[in-house]
């Protein structure tokens, strides 16, 4: 079985690391159909497949917007943003390179019609927000970000953004 990673602004993954056992996501995305943002660690591949089968069999609608990210990817995307924005509102939104739960292949980014498809807060108020919300740990996944550990994380509240609990998954040390 492939290593699986976890990151935080503490424990950045190794330079450049991408999972071996990467494959598209089984749900909607938004993006192309050959876009990395589709791609999960086949470990995701049946519980996020279940988690949006349930939500539809419930009458709702989730839609994938970015599940893997690339370290370059991540950096292109930080840099535009201090350009953008600087370095204080970017620090608590977009990870610094290296430290973004979508380079480890666990994590993905869902939204919805009710709110354009934008990972913005207002998604938690949606009834696929709430239905999220309430069911997600049912399959494994958890929220990453949230009010409660705002302090700790040093990021706002991201009730789009999911992580899927994998068992083995540690933190970078070194080997
Ligand atoms: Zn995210």
């Amino acid at each position: 079985m492939e290593k699986h990673y976890l990151t935080d602004k503490y424990h950045p993954l190794p330079e450049g690391y991408k999972p071996a056992d990467l494959v598209r996501a089984p749900v909607p995305f938004l993006a192309p159909v050959n876009d990395m943002k589709r791609y999960i660690s086949v470990v995701v591949y049946d519980p996020i497949r279940k988690l949006f089968h349930a939500c539809a069999k419930d009458g709702l609608s989730l839609m994938g917007i970015s599940a893997f990210r690339a370290f370059e990817r991540q950096k292109e995307i930080y840099e535009n943003s201090v350009r953008k924005r600087g370095r204080e509102y970017t620090s608590k939104r977009i990870a610094y390179p290296g430290t973004s739960e979508h380079q480890t292949g666990l994590a993905i980014d869902v939204s919805c019609a009710a709110v354009d498809y934008d990972l913005v807060e207002e998604f938690e108020y949606t009834d696929e927000g709430m239905w999220l919300k309430k069911h997600a740990h049912e399959f494994g996944f958890v929220f990453s970000f949230t009010r409660e550990n705002e302090e700790y994380t040093g990021y706002i509240n991201e009730p789009w953004h999911i992580r899927y609990q994998c068992e083995e998954a540690r933190f970078y040390d070194g080997d």
